[in-house]
């Protein structure tokens, strides 16, 4: 007779474990997995997906849960009289040169090094201050690239980003960027208007700026914090911590400071003389010499605790970054880790997961594609289209946006979440998979690494040379109406080294094969210039110092003349390609 009761798999059990769990003769057991292929061993720990069949063919329901959802269980469990206020984290983020290593600096100088003799400050990549009896946490990464890439892992670690602007500079592109990030991750900004010691200093101006943005201070009827700082003249500093204890008091931010912890891999490096040490942070629970650890696929034990001045500590609470020392192999930054009961336990999850790794790899390219929009719509997955827009020229960008925004749909709200002109950027991708969003680039590329990333992380990235298709073609994917796509394939990308001007040919571009190959057979190729389109066309010849040859491959030289064009210059990327149907999964 078949049970009703759904059990918990949880993640690491061993197929002794696993019998015992669904009260099951070992035998049987092991009789089911055979049948179905596997060959487990007494204390090996069982594949998953296969557990779950076998579970099923005897007529149980099996959950599966994971470490990290087993301690969010218990959470909800946790008796809300157990949680204690904790320190807020804080990143800070801003465009180059407007003073986020100096912010950094002058916050660490005037309260840390004050009261430690020495001053001797170990940089783990986070610190701790203290004012009027009260922490707070800075992450030592700035820039919106850490931010973005360890929430595309999944890790949310920040709860403030202080936003610096130069007071004499204004609003800048990284500026909006790290505003769209934040904003991505619905995490609070307070604006630090940096250099106003400068005498073009102009605080007002950044504010407007900042306004056209969504960003407007409390005096102009907003809700948004401004401070005035100095980084240099060490101006304006407690009044900032002021500001970011009172938004964190405003958040209340608490946690459990009585379980076993879990967090996040802030970073992490192989030391010659130490081995592997990471950079954790405490975000629950308290984490002690002597615990066994895991994260992602890797164990350990922490034989050493050191804070962010260099002292060794037996525990380390919440909102704590702290270096450990233990791990065996060097983690990922961006994973989150968890404290289990022991060693043993540790390294059977881990091995559950390694076997895992592959199948996770796939899941993880399922990301949103507009091929896909429709049937995630009519599945109810789908409720938001988020979209990246990136342009040559600042007013098709506008024009793209407009139109997106004013694209309506019954189930869908179409949003535009960043948008700048450029080529697409790692940072892009970045953005795409934390967001899940797709890219639309208008009469732009990608650059190599971006295009690198996007197809590991299967972020659909879209080109258009006109404004019209772009916007018919989002249009139809919401309908379920999307043709079967043309799609174009790179083959490869060279970068122009010499020019050859042959009288009666034109200009033969002597080009390095950068990436993949160039090919006699591509149905096009384009001649970008700081990854913006600046012609495209059809290859006229390929040669290899005098030949013609069908292909040049990466790491090779090779001369190639583009048919009607002979405006192309030094340090051109010509990239070929190819266009392959691809049948509408509609
Ligand atoms: P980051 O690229 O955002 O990390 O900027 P940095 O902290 O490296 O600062 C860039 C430049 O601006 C450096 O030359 C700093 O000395 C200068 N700078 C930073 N803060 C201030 C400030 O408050 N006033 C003035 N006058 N210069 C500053
Ligand atoms: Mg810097």
């Amino acid at each position: 007779m078949p049970r009703k009761k759904t059990l918990k798999l949880r993640e690491g059990t061993t197929v002794k474990e696993f019998s015992e769990l669904i009260g099951l003769k070992f035998s049987d057991v092991i009789k089911k997995f055979m049948e179905l292929g596997y060959m487990p061993t007494i204390n090996q720990p069982v594949d998953t997906d296969a557990a779950l069949l076998v579970a099923e063919s005897f007529g149980i329901k099996l959950e599966l849960a994971s470490v990290e959802d087993e301690t969010v269980v218990e959470e909800i469990k946790d008796d809300t009289s157990f949680l204690k206020h904790r320190a807020p984290v804080v990143t800070i983020m801003g465009h180059v040169d407007h003073g986020k290593t100096s912010l950094l600096d002058a916050i660490r100088e005037t309260k840390v090094t004050e009261t430690e003799a020495g001053g001797i400050t170990q940089h783990i990549g986070a610190y701790k201050i203290n004012l009027h009896g009260k922490d707070i946490v800075f992450l030592d990464t700035p820039g919106h690239e850490a931010f973005t890439a360890m929430r595309a892992r999944g890790a949310k670690i920040t709860d403030i980003v202080v936003l610096v602007v130069a007071a004499d500079d204004g609003v800048m592109p990284q500026t909006v960027e790290a505003i769209n990030h934040a904003k991505a991750a619905a995490v609070p900004i307070i604006v630090a208007v940096n250099k106003i010691d400068k005498p073009d200093a102009n605080p007002a101006k950044v504010k407007s700026e900042l306004a056209e943005h969504g960003i407007i201070s409390e005096e102009w009827g907003g809700h948004d914090i401004f401070v005035e700082v100095s980084a240099k003249k060490r101006m304006g500093i407690e009044h900032l911590l002021e500001m970011i204890l009172l938004q964190a008091e405003m958040m209340e931010l608490k946690a459990n400071f009585d379980k076993e912890a879990k967090g996040t891999v802030v970073e992490a490096k192989l030391d010659k003389g130490r081995g592997p040490v990471a950079t954790l942070l405490v975000q629950n629970g308290t984490l002690k010499v002597g615990d066994a650890l895991l994260s992602g696929v890797h164990v350990g034990k922490v034989r050493a605790l050191i804070d962010d001045i260099g002292k060794r500590i037996q525990v380390a609470g919440p909102s704590t970054p702290v270096e450990v020392i233990g791990f065996s192999e060097v983690p990922s930054a961006g994973d989150t880790f968890v404290v289990v009961e022991d060693e043993k336990r540790a390294r059977q999850i881990a091995l559950t997961r390694f076997q895992k790794h592959r199948s996770l790899e796939i899941a993880k390219a399922k990301k949103l594609t507009l091929d896909e929009l429709y049937t995630k719509i009519q599945e109810g997955q789908i409720r938001e289209l988020n979209i990246i827009i990136k342009g040559d020229v600042q007013g098709s960008v506008e024009a793209i946006k407009d139109a997106f925004e004013n694209i309506t749909h019954p189930e869908v709200k179409v949003r535009v979440i960043h948008t700048s002109v450029g080529g697409i950027n790692e940072s892009d991708v970045m953005l795409a998979t934390a967001s899940n969003a797709i890219i639309i680039g208008f009469s732009v590329r990608p650059e190599t690494k971006a295009l690198q990333t996007a197809e590991k992380e299967g972020v659909d990235i879209r080109l258009y040379n006109v404004i019209y298709e772009a916007i018919e073609d989002v249009k139809k994917a919401l309908e379920g109406m999307l043709a079967p796509t043309l799609k174009e394939k790179v083959l490869g990308r060279a970068e122009v080294r010499q020019l050859f001007p042959v009288s009666r040919l034109g200009t033969i571009a002597g080009a390095y094969v950068i990436d993949g190959y160039m090919s006699r057979a591509c149905d096009g190729i384009r001649v970008l210039r700081d990854n913006v389109v600046a012609y495209e066309g059809k290859l006229a010849t390929l040669k290899r110092f005098k030949d013609d040859v069908k292909e040049v491959q990466t790491g090779y030289e090779c001369g190639i003349l583009i048919e009607n064009f002979n405006d192309i210059k030094v340090g051109d990327i010509l990239e070929n390609y190819i266009i392959e149907k691809i049948a509408s999964k509609l």
